[in-house]
C-alpha cells in the first residue's frame, strides 16, 4: 500500500494525469504479477538492461510517454528483438514518438522480458469510475480484441472471489480460456485474484479514475500484467 501511493505520489509531482508502465509497480505493490522490465533512458542503458533481462527470446521494447496512449498504434511496441538490434531500435522509437508528436514527454523506453504466447490468451481487466455506480470493474477478452469482439462484463467494487468467478463465466469467450479444442486451460485462479487484487486497489485510492491491464496475459502456469495505463486525479 505504501508502494502504491509512492507510485502516485511522484506520478503527482510530474504533473501528469496519465500514466503508462511506468506505473507497473503500482500492480506488483499489489501482488499482481508483472514481467521482468525495466525503463531506460539511452541506447547503453537499453543494451545492459537487454543483457539483464533477455534469456534467450530477445526482449520486448516499447516507448514510454504519457502522450501515447496506444504504442503499438504508432510502431511503439517491437517484441523478439535480439541483443544487436536493442540500440537501433530504442532510436527507432522515439523518432516514431517524435514523428507522431514532436512535442510528446518521452520518459524512456521500456525493456521488458519477452513472453511466449502460444498458450496465453490475453484478457483485459480494467476499471471505470461511473458517476453512478462507483468504480466498476471489467473483464474480458484482451489485447487487439477487445474493440473487435467487446466481449466485456463489469461488477461494481469490491468485488468478491465468487464474483470475480462469475465474470469468466459471464463473458462469451470463457470456453477459450478454459480450454476449448484441445488447448489448456489458463490459471483461472490467477485471473480471479487479479481482478481482486485490482478491485481492492482502485478501491484504496480513489484518485485513480481509471485503469486498464490490457493485455493480462493468461497462461496455464500463471498470469502475468503486460501494459498498464491509467488517469488519476
Ligand atoms: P499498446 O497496448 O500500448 O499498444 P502493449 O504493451 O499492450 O502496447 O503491447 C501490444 C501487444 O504486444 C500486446 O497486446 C501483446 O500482444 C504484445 N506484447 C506486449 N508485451 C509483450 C511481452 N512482454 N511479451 C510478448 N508479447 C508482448
Ligand atoms: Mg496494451
Amino acid at each position: 500500500r505504501e508502494r502504491a501511493r509512492a507510485v502516485l505520489e511522484a506520478a503527482k509531482r510530474r504533473d501528469t494525469n496519465s500514466l503508462g508502465v511506468e506505473a507497473m509497480d503500482l500492480l506488483s505493490a499489489y501482488g499482481i504479477p508483472i514481467p521482468k522490465g525495466e525503463i531506460v533512458d539511452g541506447t547503453s542503458e537499453a543494451r545492459e538492461a537487454a543483457e539483464r533481462i533477455d534469456d534467450g527470446d530477445g526482449v520486448v521494447m516499447k516507448i514510454v510517454s504519457p502522450d501515447i496512449l496506444h504504442k503499438s498504434d504508432i510502431g511503439g511496441v517491437e517484441v523478439g528483438v535480439p541483443a544487436e538490434d536493442v540500440a537501433d531500435t530504442y532510436e527507432d522509437l522515439v523518432t516514431r514518438a517524435r514523428n507522431y508528436q514532436s512535442d510528446a514527454t518521452i520518459l524512456g523506453v521500456q525493456i521488458q522480458e519477452m513472453l511466449d504466447l502460444d498458450a496465453a490468451t490475453e484478457t483485459i481487466v480494467g476499471m471505470n469510475r461511473d458517476p453512478q455506480f462507483g468504480p466498476l470493474v471489467l473483464f474480458g477478452l484482451g489485447g487487439i480484441f477487445v474493440e473487435v469482439l467487446e466481449d466485456t462484463t463489469v461488477k461494481v467494487a469490491p468485488v468478491s472471489e465468487p464474483e470475480a468467478e462469475s465474470m469468466i463465466d459471464d463473458i462469451e469467450s470463457a470456453p477459450l480460456l478454459r480450454g476449448a479444442r484441445g488447448r489448456e486451460p489458463v490459471d483461472e485462479a490467477g485471473v480471479v485474484e487479479t481482478i481482486q487484487r485490482l478491485s481492492q486497489l482502485v478501491t484504496d485510492f480513489p484518485a485513480i479514475l481509471e485503469l486498464d491491464i490490457n493485455p493480462l496475459v493468461a497462461t496455464p502456469s500463471g498470469v502475468s500484467a503486460v501494459d498498464v495505463r491509467l488517469t488519476i486525479d
